[in-house]
């Protein structure tokens, strides 16, 4: 498959360590083979999220020194405002410190809306598919969060283009069931990180953005990849290949009222979140009045003025088709590579990872020895990769009856940071795992040496099994 070229060159450098095997084989054991435990400085190359993890650009750089450190009236904030406008069209913008400090001041006063203008009492989020912090938001607020993906997306082999669309008569059916009032709001997550990145259509936008208006319900865009969705439905969707992506984006927004985003993704910054309302002012004053104490005063929320004019210009270049082009075409250069080595991927690849299916590469471990963990354990060691894992281990046990949850999937995730490794590094971290599915038979499972209550994943120390 073609290479595309880095549309960028390289003006200052940060050394990564090439470690041996030896060396790597102590680390993880010294991490209670958890790579979340692991030292960067043991990482050469380090595929466990983009969040946080892209490269700034001169310009972005450079904006930091022109930061406004006012506590209040930034002009920052002013250019802020300004990109919001000039991408999204919303006239209403708050600053957060990133995507779950956003979720934490809208998600209660949406539920207050819905309580008190709107009379219900539910508080039912309907996503194509939550993310676990806005999940986690909704639940603490005193929500429901209620997915509602294509059946699509779970076949991971089979090709899709819209493997992060809602499945409409779901969606429809749950407004019937739970009653329109005690809905909340619908989240239209873009692209759909849960199910690998996978793009949401212009169509399916806009046909839940008409159910929401039938039924007066407010519709949330949860924005992380938001420009990588824009370059999906310029490449896929029929009517949208000679469009400007500017003008794709602004589509998409018109099928929402209110975004959340978390700006740690595609805009590029290393800190930094977003919540912006199209022109409702009184959930605006809303929304700022729980700001002040939750995240700060209402024209900084949690971030330094630099930090936001790195933001404003982020946004900017999140949006250059160029680098767009080249950012999903690194993403599918990595799927190629590995499905060309018989690796099994969900396919076709998304825009920010290749999910790598650990359960049909390692069918004789059994999901409460971690398959997916131990490949990325064994990658690690092949190579000095972090990947991480989505899988049995991240899902956990059901609090309730203490055992493990089911899941359908057990996969790998390789996440690529955004302008931070070339297309030579997606070779090296293809052949090491093209390497290490060669001697998948010999990997062990893993049991466990410390399993903490909750979110066990980040810190458990665990051991291959004995036998
Ligand atoms: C990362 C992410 C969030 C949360 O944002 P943070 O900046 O990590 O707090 C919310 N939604 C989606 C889809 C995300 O990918």
């Amino acid at each position: 498959m073609k290479r595309i070229p880095e549309p960028f060159r390289i003006k200052m450098v940060e050394p990564i360590r090439m470690t041996d095997e030896n060396d790597r084989r102590q680390a993880l054991e010294e991490a209670g083979y958890n790579p979340f435990m692991l030292r960067s400085e043991d990482v050469y190359i380090d595929l466990l999220t983009d969040s946080g993890t892209g490269a700034m650009s001169d310009k972005q750089w450079a904006g930091l020194m022109l930061g406004d450190e006012s506590y209040a009236g930034s002009r920052n904030y002013f250019n802020l405002c300004d990109a919001v406008k000039h991408f999204f069209d919303y006239n209403l913008t708050i600053p957060a410190h990133q995507g779950r400090g956003a979720e934490q001041i809208l998600f209660p006063c949406l539920i207050d809306r819905m309580r008190n203008v709107r009379g219900g009492s539910e508080a039912v989020f309907l996503s194509n598919f939550h993310f676990d912090t806005t999940a986690g938001h909704i639940e603490m607020s005193g929500g429901k969060a209620v997915n509602l993906l294509t059946e699509r997306a779970f076949h991971t082999t089979t090709y899709d283009d819209w493997k992060g669309n809602f499945d409409i008569e779901k969606l429809a059916a749950a407004i019937e069931q739970h009653g329109s009032t005690n809905i909340a709001a619908i989240i239209t997550t873009v692209t759909c990180n849960s199910s690998g990145g996978q793009p949401v259509s212009m169509e399916n936008m806009r046909q839940v953005y008409e159910l929401a208006q039938q039924n007066d319900i407010p519709v949330v865009i949860d924005s992380a990849r938001y420009c990588e969705n824009a370059y999906f439905i310029k490449q896929r969707e029929p009517g949208y290949a000679d469009k400007p992506i500017l003008e794709i984006i602004r589509e998409m927004y018109r099928y929402g009222d209110i975004l959340t985003m978390s700006a740690k993704k595609d805009p590029m910054v290393n800190i930094g979140g977003l919540c912006c309302i199209r022109d409702h002012e009184e959930l605006f004053q809303a929304v700022r009045t729980r700001c002040v104490p939750m995240e700060g005063f209402v024209t900084y929320g949690g971030m330094a003025g630099r930090d936001m004019e790195a933001l404003a210009r982020g946004l900017y270049e999140a949006a250059d088709e160029d680098f767009l082009h080249y950012r999903i075409s690194q993403v599918k250069y990595l799927g190629e590579r590995l499905r060309e080595g018989g690796v099994p991927i969900q396919y076709p690849t998304g825009g920010h990872a290749v999910f790598v299916d650990a359960k049909k590469i390692l069918p004789h471990i059994p999901p409460e020895q971690f398959p997916a963990h131990a490949l990325c354990n064994e990658l690690y060691i092949e190579s000095g990769v972090r990947a991480v894992e989505i899988g049995s281990l991240l899902l956990g046990r059901d609090p309730e009856t203490g055992i493990q949850k089911p899941t359908p999937l057990e996969l790998m995730r390789l996440t690529i940071p955004r302008r931070v490794y070339t297309n030579d590094h997606m070779d090296y971290v293809a052949d090491a795992l093209i390497e290490v599915c060669k001697r998948a038979s010999t990997i062990k499972g893993l049991e466990f040496e410390y399993e903490p209550p909750v979110l066990r994943h980040f810190t458990a120390r665990l051991k291959p099994v004995s036998s």
